[in-house]
């Protein structure tokens, strides 16, 4: 038989030699590149480019590494941890096909995952759908527990079930948002998971990934450190210089975080966002521990190029303002969150007090106290601010009383008024009267202190409810839902905490530094010390929680109280300083206002007067 058809049997070999052909031995970056859509939104997508990425290349192409057996990601949000992960899944599932193991912390985290990032990957990329089956198939598998394809099968888990995380095992194991997990009593569902996998010898890889949360409890923060610890360095558009991005760089203008900008740590120079993107773009990562078949990586939010450092920015000041600067230190620097566990040491409090004298620092532009009820007593502690960048207010401790009585009588609120509603001398010659007052109202006199605030809310009393809760904002909105009829300020007293503490670890006088007088006595500083943070574990999660280490504590709480005051009242202490700064640098040299005879007085005995006088 003569074959005519030369040209068309050519055409038949050279196809089936296509299907002979290994695939191409392409890392799998470069193979999503030429293969995988990404679907956005909805609009049609494109094939995926780790140009405005590039870090994203490195981890991902170790998923195919037989060098390489454990891959960490500790990063932020909006750095694509989720695409690289579905970019690592789909290589084998079609390039390199073998069997998988996809954990989240949840069946409901599980459940929006395949929602809106599985499936629609699927559904954008037709090769990966024709190897998958088909639902309800004859052949194959397909439901919410699993998926097959031609060489393997997608598992699906989530910690704390026991159904579907035991007896599974596969070569590749993904655990999306680690830190997120129940740890079981056999342990943290993550080690259970690479245990299993160990009977694939060497093959065995895992890609674990995650924001990480409080220092010491964090999984991921401790498998990154367990890793080679990669950082990704970017070069300075101005010197060249390499670095990596870091939060303390970031500069903006005084209350306008629109105007943030990146300052190079060598040359200063401040880079725009366009810049930053055009040094993220020429990045690279480089280890700074040795390769043990573990890397891990560490990414943060600066690194985003869809993401404006103005955002960023204002992201900070929003958490920080409700007392939650937990998630931005967490979600987008992707550090661990240290938790004041050692507390605030008193004996250095002690040792950094000052003496002012008599009259209040100049420094000072508004009064705020604190009063907190005990059945025997009152104890006040009336707080000068200063100004500070974005509500960090520099702070002194101007006085500290203690009226001692019974709250169910007159005397002692009278006593009360006679500080909240006096008139209080600075160095520059300014009285000040107290602007806002925080007035606790649990324990066992509600009743009086209702009375109380209620007679003097337009003069800025405000009625505290202390509540208790992780992650509540430091001051919520006030309700009336009481018998006295007041407004009552729920205060979380986490949150308070947190802040004093934050506040008495600031080192030197600026922004956020408390000062104290001398005199003030070790007693109010083993208060004011009284508690710290520790971490505790319930039900697998770790929990912070405040315990006392000494019995009386009313010098943290009236603090706390003075603070949530100066936040209800919306003063802006900056904007004070600032016109104080202004109307001192075109005032005259002597102040010729009139001076009362009481005050005169006041000023004769402290002292204050005489000595301005001789001067
Ligand atoms: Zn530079």
């Amino acid at each position: 038989m003569k074959f005519s058809n030369t040209e068309g049997l050519r055409q038949i070999i050279n196809d089936a030699a296509q299907y002979l052909q290994p695939p191409p031995d392409l890392k799998p970056s470069e193979w999503a590149e030429q293969n995988i859509k990404i679907p956005i939104g909805n609009a049609i997508p494109g094939l995926i480019r780790f140009d405005n990425a590039p870090y994203q290349r490195e981890p991902l192409d170790l998923t195919a590494d037989p060098e390489c057996n454990r891959i960490t990601l500790m990063w932020s949000a909006q750095v694509g941890k989720t695409t690289l992960a579905l970019c690592a899944q789909a290589y084998k599932i079609v390039q390199d096909p073998q069997s998988q193991i996809m954990m989240q912390p949840s069946q409901g985290d599980l459940g929006t995952w395949l929602e809106t990032k599985f499936n629609p990957l699927v559904e954008s990329n037709p090769e990966m759908e024709r190897r998958i089956a088909k639902p309800r198939a004859r052949e194959g598998v397909n439901n919410s527990r699993m998926k097959s394809y031609p060489g393997g099968f997608l598992m699906f888990s989530w910690s704390g079930s026991a159904k579907t995380t035991r007896g599974r095992s596969a070569p590749f194991v993904v655990t999306d948002e680690t830190d997120g997990y129940e740890r079981g009593h056999e342990g943290h569902p993550v080690s259970l998971l690479w245990q299993r996998a160990a009977t694939f010898g060497d093959r065995r890889k895992l890609l674990e990934i995650s924001t990480p949360t409080i220092k010491g409890a964090s999984w991921i923060e401790a498998s990154f450190e367990q890793g080679d610890q990669r950082f990704f360095y970017v070069p300075c558009v101005h010197c060249g210089h390499e670095q990596k991005l870091q939060w303390k760089n970031v500069i903006w203008d005084e209350g306008k975080p629109e105007t943030a900008k990146y300052g190079c740590e060598n040359c200063g120079s401040l880079w725009s966002d366009a810049e930053r993107y055009t040094a993220i773009r020429g990045g690279h990562w480089i280890a700074s521990e040795s390769f043990q078949g573990h890397a891990s990586f560490h990414l943060n939010e600066m690194y985003s190029c869809f993401r404006k450092l103005g955002d960023i920015a204002q992201s900070f000041i929003e958490k920080k303002r409700s007392g939650d600067l937990q998630t931005f230190i967490n979600v987008s620097l992707a550090e661990s969150y240290e938790e004041n566990g050692e507390g605030v040491r008193d004996d250095l409090l002690v040792d950094r007090c000052e003496d002012w004298g008599d009259l209040i620092p100049s420094e000072v532009v508004c009064l705020i106290a604190g009063v907190d009820v005990q059945d025997d007593r009152v104890e006040i502690e009336v707080v000068g601010f200063g100004g500070g960048m974005d509500h960090e207010e520099e702070s002194w401790s101007i006085m500290y009383r203690t009226i001692y009585g019974d709250p169910s009588g007159q005397q002692i609120w009278s006593d009360l008024d006679t500080i909240l509603f006096g008139e209080y001398e600075t160095h520059d010659g300014r009285m000040l009267s107290i602007r806002a007052t925080g007035i606790d109202t649990g324990g066992h006199h509600t009743q009086s202190v209702y009375k109380y605030v209620k007679m003097r809310e337009g003069r800025r009393v405000y009625g505290i409810k202390g509540v208790g809760g992780e992650g509540r904002a430091f001051v919520g909105r006030p309700g009336k839902n009481n018998i006295g009829k007041v407004n009552l300020f729920p205060v979380s007293s986490d949150a308070g905490k947190e802040l004093v503490y934050s506040r008495l670890k600031v080192p030197e006088p600026g922004p956020g530094y408390c000062h104290f007088p001398t005199g003030r006595g070790e007693e109010y500083f083993k208060q004011l010390t009284a508690e710290k943070l520790v971490t505790r574990y319930v039900r697998g999660h770790a929990k912070r929680v405040w315990i006392k280490t000494r019995p009386r504590n009313e010098a943290l709480d009236v603090r706390v109280y003075a603070l949530a005051a100066l936040s209800i009242s919306g003063i802006n202490v900056n904007t004070m300083a600032s016109k104080l700064n202004a109307e001192k640098a075109t005032a005259p040299e002597i102040d010729e206002k009139p001076v009362d005879i009481r005050q005169k007085m006041r000023q004769r005995k402290r002292g204050g007067f005489i000595n301005n006088w001789r001067s």
